[in-house]
């Protein structure tokens, strides 16, 4: 660590010696006027210059003390010179004395007010970079999260199929492909996440909307099951490809239906119903929705969701949409929600069509 003294001295070492020498020069130059003229001439406030220049080029102690030095200078001169009334020397003297205080003191509370600037600029630099490296590990946390579970639902099954007499191989090597295929997936998540954070571009490939569709519906197939939910699919004939980053728009999907099927756990079996959707818009925008009947949302919800860290669910980490929001505007497109009067919510996308697609 470096220490308060070592910071000093470097910082003095960087000091150009040019503007001390040049300082020097001028106070000798001031001196020699003040004393030379006539006592009517109050050359000392000059001084005060001397002063101004050495606020960038010394230290707060350097300055007070040239301060201290150019006053002593002033009233030696007074002695010194032989021209003009002393009265008006006197008086001149008492001026100039005051003009090198005031000037003093008010350069140094700039110089202090500078200082309180640059130190809240640094300390907001720190909080930032904490709040980003906070939610950078948030966010890989939330995830990978889905990988990871299905890693162990894999292997757990390739270790039933072995034990089975007779052991069944041809299913087991199937359970660890899907076991490879998830971990490939975390490894894609957490590249694109760090991308993600270090504001690196998305990487866009021709993708079709309606397959990436359903293959998040497909991740998420299993707690559809659970839950025992009903699924709608709508989805738009022809759409042309939209140029995306297929990992990062899957993980969009994903989230939004995990959200969905989590708020549908509160309502009873029977009307837990998921609608998914793909359209094209007038503006030659492509989206898709995402519809679902669980517990709908209130004033704060709709006006906070999308912040980071904001979650209404026990062991919830309120990522997740702000993620999804940071991908869909890396594209330049646009989610939202909407709470209808009916129960649930409906989460929309679109993504804009590469230029020459538009019809
Ligand atoms: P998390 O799921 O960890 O809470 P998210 O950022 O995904 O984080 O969601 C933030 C909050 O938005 C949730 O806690 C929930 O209150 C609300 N929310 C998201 N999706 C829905 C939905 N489909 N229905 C109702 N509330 C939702």
């Amino acid at each position: 660590m470096q220490t308060g003294a070592e910071e000093t001295r470097r910082e003095a070492a960087r000091r150009p010696r040019w503007r001390l020498a040049a300082l020097a020069v001028l106070t000798a130059l001031i001196f020699i006027a003040d004393t030379a003229t006539h006592f009517e001439i109050a050359v000392a406030v000059f001084y005060t210059a001397v002063i101004l220049l050495a606020v960038d080029a010394l230290s707060v102690r350097g300055v007070v003390a040239l301060a201290w030095f150019c006053a002593f200078l002033t009233v030696l001169s007074l002695f010194l010179t032989r021209a003009g009334a002393f009265d008006s020397g006197l008086a001149n003297c008492v001026i100039s004395v005051l003009a090198i205080a005031v000037t003093t003191y008010l350069s140094l509370k700039l110089v202090a007010a500078k200082a309180a600037v640059f130190a809240a600029q640094a300390k907001l630099g720190q909080m930032a970079r904490l709040t980003q490296l906070g939610e950078l590990t948030a966010s890989i946390a939330h995830e990978v999260n889905q990988p990871l579970a299905a890693i162990t639902t894999s292997a757990q099954a390739a270790h039933r199929w072995l034990d089975r007499e007779p052991p069944e191989p041809e299913r087991a090597r199937a359970a660890l492909h899907r076991v490879i295929d998830a971990a490939n997936r975390a490894s894609d998540v957490i590249l694109r996440v760090r991308g993600l954070a270090k504001g690196e571009k998305p990487r866009k490939t021709r993708l079709d909307l309606n397959a990436m569709l359903l293959t998040a519906l497909d991740l998420a197939q299993a707690e559809i099951e659970r839950n025992g939910i009903a699924v709608t699919l709508d989805l738009a004939d022809a759409l042309p490809p939209i140029l995306a980053d297929e990992v990062q728009m899957q993980q969009v999907a994903a989230n939004l239906l995990l959200n969905a099927i989590e708020a549908m756990s509160a309502v009873p079996p029977a009307r837990r119903e998921l609608a998914i959707a793909s359209f094209r818009e007038d503006s030659g925008h492509l989206g898709f929705s995402i519809t679902d009947t669980g517990v709908g949302l209130g004033a704060n919800a709709l006006e906070h969701l999308f912040d980071s860290f904001w979650t209404s669910k026990e062991g919830g980490m309120g990522i997740g949409l702000t993620i999804s929001r940071s991908i869909v505007e890396a594209h330049g497109g646009r989610i939202w929600v909407t709470s209808e009067p009916r129960p649930g919510a409906v989460f929309r996308c679109t993504l804009p069509l590469p230029e020459k697609d538009h019809a």
